[in-house]
C-alpha cells in the first residue's frame, strides 16, 4: 500500500506559497493573504503586500486612467 503524508489539494507543481511581493514563503496558503490570477498564473501576497499593491494598483489605475 502506498502512504501519501502529504495531501495536496489544487496545488500543481507547487508545494509551498510564495508572496510576490516581499518573498515570504508559507507552506499554506494563510487566510489573510491575497490571491490575484494574472495571465492564468496564481500569485499570492501576504497581509502587508496587499495593502501595498492595492494602494500601487489604485495608484497606477488613477494615472493610467487620465
Ligand atoms: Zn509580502
Amino acid at each position: 500500500m502506498e502512504q501519501d503524508p502529504t495531501p495536496q489539494p489544487e496545488q500543481p507543481g507547487g508545494d509551498s506559497i510564495v508572496c510576490a511581493g516581499c518573498g515570504t514563503v508559507a507552506e499554506e496558503v494563510p487566510v489573510t493573504w491575497t490571491c490575484s490570477v494574472e495571465d492564468g498564473a496564481r500569485r499570492y501576497f501576504c497581509d502587508d503586500c496587499a495593502r501595498a499593491n492595492l494602494r500601487a494598483i489604485e495608484g497606477r489605475l488613477d494615472s493610467t486612467w487620465w
